[in-house]
Formats: structure tokens, sequence, C-alpha cells
């Protein structure tokens, strides 16, 4: 999963809010950040590996120079990273391309077994790679952007949305036509911006016009009229499928102030609580505890359904990282002991219940548990806001492989054992439907992957630790 966003100005630079975007998507991504701006038919690059801040450190007066440009927060890989792996890619073709995108392209090895028998050789490992190659030959052709979308939803299978600019002529973005990732159109008097998550059009002071649709391309054309430059704002729906949204969005990735598909996450995390509460005791239940951050909605909703008081009964260290996100299984580990602590004063000799917003693989919410107990409740219930997670993603989120998800492996009370909870609740894909209300991708819940994805893909993501490459 990462963030992305691009912007175009009748007549300003754009790199101020670019910077200032890729702060507002640094929770889609940490590993890795970079902008490309556009000027004429020249591109302007910075990369960094690591957080925005750094990037931000070294950028000077006109290192990022143009009207229109394009950025990206990267979700780490588990194979390591190579400087030239970061995005956003060029190619600099007649026109130069640049490129972004936030998702998985899942026969990314046919992709470029194909082009290498054309003679196009990879210089990375990025899937983001073949796609701009594809792309810009295919614009190089006849200048019909349309029509080069059209042979990328043809060729290309997994997850994409995408955002770049094609030289001085525009800025684009198009989605999967299963509109798997998010991404957004906002409109300012001067400009234009796509964005994964609506809070970055709200804070950069742009309208929210609507979400790019499944399998649609937009296109904003810079018009020269005279000394005026005219925005004019295109689209067409190239190919449409199964729409699936990802649910995981709503439940745990993106921020709670943002809207997706016009539906707000905080209220979706909310609901999803109250829905929870239905189906618990409130009997013997003093208070309801969120884990810090994302368990915190949906456990104010789990507190108002069951009628009970909800309390911030552990602290987060709020300069630790998201530890699901972290790299490696020992660095995560780590940090859920440093990161978390509890208030003893609300926890002791009660019984509490325990909110996060999904268990993956077991281990933090085990450590989790361990972390409360040392302040003496008297009974743990633990709730998942996310239904058991049985299957791998191969859209972009780092799901491990079905033998490391507990899910897959446990019963429900052999999980609730291993994490050491004295009872465990789990969120239903009902209640997600339901409260959700969008046509959802749920396949790491039910194994139905909406795209086509043969079990070779599926083998070979596996070996090569690739489901993220985003
Ligand atoms: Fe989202 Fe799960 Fe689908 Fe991946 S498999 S896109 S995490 S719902």
């Amino acid at each position: 999963m990462c963030g992305v966003i691009g912007i175009i100005k009748k007549d300003h630079e754009v790199a101020g809010e670019l910077l200032l975007g890729m702060n507002l998507i640094q929770h889609r991504g940490q590993d890795a950040c970079g902008v490309i701006t556009a000027c004429g038919n020249e591109l302007f690059t910075k990369k960094q590996k690591g957080m925005v801040d750094e990037l931000v450190g070294k950028v000077q007066d006109g290192d990022l120079q143009g009207d229109m440009g394009i950025c990206h927060t990267r979700y780490p890989t588990a194979g390591g990273l190579q400087n030239g792996d970061t995005q956003p890619f060029r190619v600099n073709s007649t026109r130069k391309v640049s490129m972004a995108h936030n998702g998985n392209i899942t026969n990314y090895p046919e992709l470029r077994d194909k082009l290498k028998e054309h003679g196009v050789f990879l210089s990375t490992f990025v899937d983001i790679e073949p796609v701009i190659k594809i792309f810009a030959y295919e614009y190089e052709q006849d200048s019909d952007y349309y029509k080069a979308v059209e042979v990328i939803m043809n060729k290309v299978e997994g997850s994409y949305s995408v955002v770049g600019t094609i030289g001085d002529e525009g800025l684009y973005a198009f989605r999967d036509p299963y509109g798997i990732r998010p991404l957004m159109i906002g409109k300012s008097k001067d400009g234009y911006i796509f964005a994964s998550e609506s809070v970055v059009l709200q804070t950069l002071g742009y309208e929210y016009v609507r979400d790019v649709q499944a399998g649609e391309a937009v296109f904003i054309r810079r018009i020269s009229k005279g000394k005026k430059v005219e925005l004019e704002l295109e689209s067409r729906v190239i190919d449409q499928r199964h729409v699936s949204h990802c649910m995981f969005e709503w439940i745990y990735f993106a921020r709670p102030d943002s809207i997706i598909e016009q539906k707000a996450v905080y209220s979706a995390r909310l609901e999803l609580g109250k829905a929870i509460a239905t189906r618990m005791d409130p009997r013997d239940i003093d208070i309801v505890i969120p884990v810090p951050d994302s368990g915190r909605s949906s456990a104010i909703g789990i507190a108002e359904g069951l009628g009970v008081k909800y309390r911030e009964g552990i602290v987060k260290n709020r300069y630790v990282g998201r530890t699901f996100i972290m790299p490696s299984q020992l660095l995560r580990e780590k940090s859920v002991s440093i990161k978390l602590n509890p208030v003893t004063s609300e926890v002791e000799g009660k019984s509490i219940v325990v909110v996060d917003d999904s268990i993956v693989r077991g281990t933090t919410s085990k450590r989790i548990i361990d972390m409360i107990r040392k302040a003496k409740p008297r009974k743990v219930t633990f709730v998942s806001v996310c239904p058991p997670v049985k299957f791998p993603c191969y859209y972009g989120v780092d799901f491990p492989t079905a033998d490391e998800l507990i899910a897959s492996n446990k019963t429900h009370d052999e999980i609730r054992e291993y994490i050491g909870a004295d009872e465990l609740v789990f969120g239903t894909i009902a209640d997600v439907e339901s409260v959700i209300g969008k046509p959802l991708c749920c396949a790491c819940l039910n194994g139905r992957y909406p795209t086509k994805i043969t079990k070779d893909q599926m083998n070979q993501m596996k070996e090569d630790n690739r489901t993220n490459r985003c």
C-alpha cells in the first residue's frame, strides 16, 4: 500500500503543495518517497529512502520546477530497497512521461518477459517500470492517451491507481478496472489534484470533485489561449469490471479524517464497533480501551453500543512508527514493547475489552495482551474489528503467506489461547459489507480474488516475497 498525489496549476509551481501533501500520505508508506515535477518538456526529480521530512530537508529552491507534478510514498518491501526502486518513475521519450502508482501488478514477470522478447530490459524490480514503458511506447505511437490506457488495462493485471504527467500536455490518472486502491479528484480555482485520500484535498484547499471510477482514465489537459492557460478535465471509462474496493482502507489503512468513495473512514470504524457490540454481553465488562491509534474509533463504537465506559488504557509512544509496516518480524516484535504501555490506574482489577483493528500473525496481539497483563486486569476480552485474515493479499498490503496468517491455521479458540486473551471477538464479513455499503474486495477474508491470478503467479509472488511492490 502506497500513497500518490498529482497536482496541476494554471500558472503556479506545484512543488510546495506536493511536499506538504506527501506528509499527509506518510502513513501509507514510510520506506521511501519521491517527487517529479514537469516544466515544459523537462522533468525534475527528488527521491529519498526513508521519511518525507528527510526529503523535504534536502530540497532547495529551483530543484523542483514546474506547474504540474506527482509524488509517492512507498510502503516497505520485504526484499529490500535499491536507490533506483523509488517512485515516481520517468521515461525520456519524445514527450517525457512520469508515473507513480499505488497497488501491485500481479503479472509483473509476464510483462517483464514480454518486454525482454522485444529487446526492452528493465533496470529495477519495481512493478511500475514495465507499465510506464508500455504506456510511454503506446503514447508515442499516436499521442492517444485513452488508447495507451486501454492497452495497459488489457495487458496489466492486479491493482493500480496511477498518476503521471505527459510532456507539457497535462496531468493524468487512471484506476484499474476493479477500483481496488483509492484515488480521487479535487479542484481549486486555479488547479486540479489527484490523491489517494481526501485529507490531502481538504488540507491543501481543494474541493472534492469525485473518486476516479474503476477502469476510468482522467486527463487534465493544459490548453494555452494566447497568454492565458486553461485546464480542461476530460475522462473516459475504458474498462470497468467487478468493482472491488479494498475493505482494509476503512478498517486500518486510511486516516480516520479521510473519506473514501464517499464513505467517511471515521464513521465506518465507529459503526463497525457498534455492529460488533450487538454480539457482546455488557454484563461483565468494566471498560473498553483501544489499541492506539487505529483501534480508537471502533472502541468508541463498542463502548457506546455496550453502554460501558470508554477509557484510554494504553498509552502510545508517538515516536515509534506503525508496527504493522515495520519491515521485519524482529523489528515488529521489538517495537511493540517500546511503543505501548498500560495505564495501571485504569486497568488494574477490571474486566477490560481491548480493541484493535486486526489480528494478522497474532504476535502483535499476543505482545499487547502480555503488556496489558502487567497492569493486572481481572479479565481481558480482545476484539479484532477486522474479520479473520486467512488469505494473502496480492494487491499491495503486506499480509504474509497463508502459513504465517494465524487465522489460516488455527481455530477461534486456538487463536484466543495463543494471544493470551480470556475471550476473543472478531468482526464479521457481513458487518464490513453492511457498514461500508460499497462493492468490496474481501479476498484476504474469503479467498475470492477479484482479478485473474493464476496459481503460478501466486507461487511466484510468494517466492519473490513481493506481494507489496508499489
Ligand atoms: Fe484489501 Fe484484503 Fe483485498 Fe488486499 S485482499 S485488497 S487487503 S481486501
